[in-house]
């Protein structure tokens, strides 16, 4: 098993390419993004997985993950951040990014979480999810029912997206708080109930069939018949 690091810290990189030879994996690093994109689009069949920092120089890990995506390289990729809010896990998610991990971070958790990708089944996610008449296009970020487009808020697509990548299944509020928003969030607060309720106003369509049903007690729930 063969690693990319990219981290522009070379102190870093090297650390890190310790800990792997030492786990059993060969490692290389770069130190930039546009080597870092370069590397990827070449040799991409050399490695097994990429680290990558986001803050890098002469470009930025998140524009290096969408390009790799674009050209529809699949390789995993672990990101490494220094600063960390809902936006970012968002926007680093759906920039193709399969994880990440926030510095500081430890070593041990860094090899447990390259193991727990590596062990992950190959698969490409559908860029296009669908239930009844909604669609949500993750690329474009366009939600429409029937012919109408729906604009929603950043939080309302997440919470949308998370639902219908999951169907027939009781999302808990717990889940969607920590897939969102990170477990330090006041899971007693009921933010997700204000956003789940504007979500629906937005994509009701008159019908008394709501696409998302709530579960009373537990969460909520979008079918797919
Ligand atoms: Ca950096």
């Amino acid at each position: 098993m063969k690693i990319l690091i990219v981290e522009d810290e070379e102190r870093l990189a090297k650390l890190i390419k310790k800990a792997l030879e030492k786990e059993g994996f060969a490692a290389d690093y770069v130190t930039d993004g546009e080597a870092a994109e370069t590397r990827i689009e070449i040799c991409h069949k050399d490695y097994d997985l990429v680290i990558l920092d986001l803050m890098l120089p002469k470009k930025d890990g998140l524009e290096v993950c969408r390009s790799i995506r674009a050209k529809k390289i699949n390789i995993p990729i672990l990101v490494l951040t220094a600063k960390f809010d809902v936006d970012d896990k968002v926007k680093t998610l759906d920039a193709g990014a399969d994880d990440y991990l926030v510095k500081p971070f430890s070593l041990e958790e860094l090899v447990s979480r390259i193991r727990a990708l590596l062990r992950r089944p190959p698969q490409t996610i559908p860029t296009v999810l669908k239930t009844q008449d909604l669609t949500l296009n993750n690329a474009t970020r366009k939600v429409t029912r029937g012919n109408k487009e729906i604009k929603l808020t950043v939080k309302e697509f997440a919470i949308l997206e998370y639902l219908m990548r999951n169907p027939n299944q009781v999302i808990s509020r717990s889940q969607i708080l920590d897939h969102l928003w990170g477990s330090d969030f006041d899971s007693f607060s009921n933010v997700i109930d204000v956003h789940v309720k504007n979500l629906r106003k937005k994509i009701s369509n008159g019908s008394r069939r709501r696409i998302i049903e709530t579960i009373r007690g537990i969460g909520y729930r979008i079918s797919t018949e």
